[in-house]
């Protein structure tokens, strides 16, 4: 009996090892988000590999989770803030016509909802706390893509953006404009996480008639690929940190 547990241990920590090491599923599947950002790639064949990409992810949430309990409620993605910060009125700033993923960033609409922090000054600063505001990741997931790079002149739109997919759910969520990240392709980030802080990265973002905002999308997948939806109820539901 004792042989037998010490066997089923050894098999836990060696799997639990192996899914800790590979990490070039993830590093793939961000190579592969830059290349879409970039048009590089053409869409039957982008398809394709985000199809692959997604099953090597999949396959290593399997062996990481002990048991997926998907969780019934979002934490909303800007710490001390809640759903009256979403700009436009009842979640109208959000419009999906037009937009697909592999697009990359030549997409059209507004597949999101832009959240908006009291920054008068334009310094990334919250104008009552006096301090960065933290973007929280608002379900359990791996981090699949992001950059930490981004100049001033760049027309990428995201700017500083994060993806993460959530397996118990099979939803993407998406953070765009931050000003520092804290994350990498391959981290596994539970509810509530600091991920990065707000701040003005991306093309439209840095301009002075922009006010300081996370642009926030949720994803879920329809043939094997990222289709955004409105998750405006699951944010006015979601619990303030
Ligand atoms: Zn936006």
């Amino acid at each position: 009996m004792q042989k037998l547990v010490l066997f089923f241990s050894f098999l836990l920590i060696s799997t639990g090892a192996l899914a800790q090491r590979d990490t070039s599923a993830f590093t793939k599947f961000n190579d592969f988000n830059n290349l879409v950002l970039n048009g590089g790639v053409k869409k039957p064949e982008a398809q394709k590999q985000f199809e692959t990409l997604l099953k090597r992810i999949n396959i290593l949430e399997m062996i990481r989770a002990e048991r997926i309990i998907p969780k019934t409620q979002w934490v909303f993605p800007l710490k001390g803030y809640k759903s009256s910060a979403i700009g436009g009125t009842h979640g109208n700033g959000y419009f999906d016509k037009g937009y697909r993923y592999l697009d990359g960033n030549k997409h059209g609409a507004h597949p999101a909802h832009d959240i908006f922090i009291n920054d008068r000054n334009q310094d990334c600063i919250d104008d009552h706390t006096q301090k960065a505001v933290d973007v929280i990741a608002v379900d359990d997931g791996w981090v699949i893509a992001c950059t930490n790079q981004w100049e001033p002149n760049s027309n990428m739109r995201g700017g500083k953006f994060i993806w993460i997919y959530h397996p118990a759910t099979h939803i993407f969520t998406y953070y765009a404009h931050n000003n520092q990240i804290f994350v990498k392709p391959g981290g596994y980030v539970t509810q509530g996480q600091k991920i990065a802080e707000v701040g003005r990265t991306g093309y439209n973002a840095y301009k002075k008639r922009s006010p300081t905002h996370l642009h926030f999308s949720a994803f879920k997948l329809v043939d094997g690929i990222p289709v955004p939806y409105n998750p405006y109820e699951q944010l006015k539901k979601a619990k303030t940190l």
